[in-house]
C-alpha cells in the first residue's frame, strides 16, 4: 500500500471551474515545482511544509483569464 496524489499519478483530474470566468481550469502541477529563489509563490501564505504530509497542493489555473487558485489533494492509498 502507497499514498499517492491522484492527480500527480492520473487517476483522477481537475474538475474544476474557473471562478472568475467559469472554463474549466487545469493543473498547474505541483506546488513544490514553483518552489525556487525567485518565486513569487514564496511570499505571504505559503503552506507550512508538514502539510505535505496529508496532501499534495497544487497550482490549479484558468488558461482562459490566468486565475490561478491552490488545491490540495488528499492522497489515495493504492
Ligand atoms: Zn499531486
Ligand atoms: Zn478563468
Amino acid at each position: 500500500m502507497e499514498k499517492v496524489c491522484p492527480i500527480c499519478n492520473a487517476l483522477d483530474e481537475v474538475n474544476q471551474a474557473c471562478p472568475r470566468c467559469g472554463q474549466a481550469m487545469k493543473d498547474g502541477g505541483t506546488l513544490q515545482n514553483y518552489l525556487g529563489p525567485y518565486s513569487p509563490y514564496m511570499d505571504g501564505d505559503w503552506i507550512p511544509l508538514n502539510m505535505i504530509d496529508y496532501g499534495c497542493t497544487h497550482l490549479v489555473y484558468c488558461p482562459h483569464c490566468h486565475y490561478d487558485i491552490r488545491v490540495v489533494w488528499n492522497f489515495v492509498i493504492i
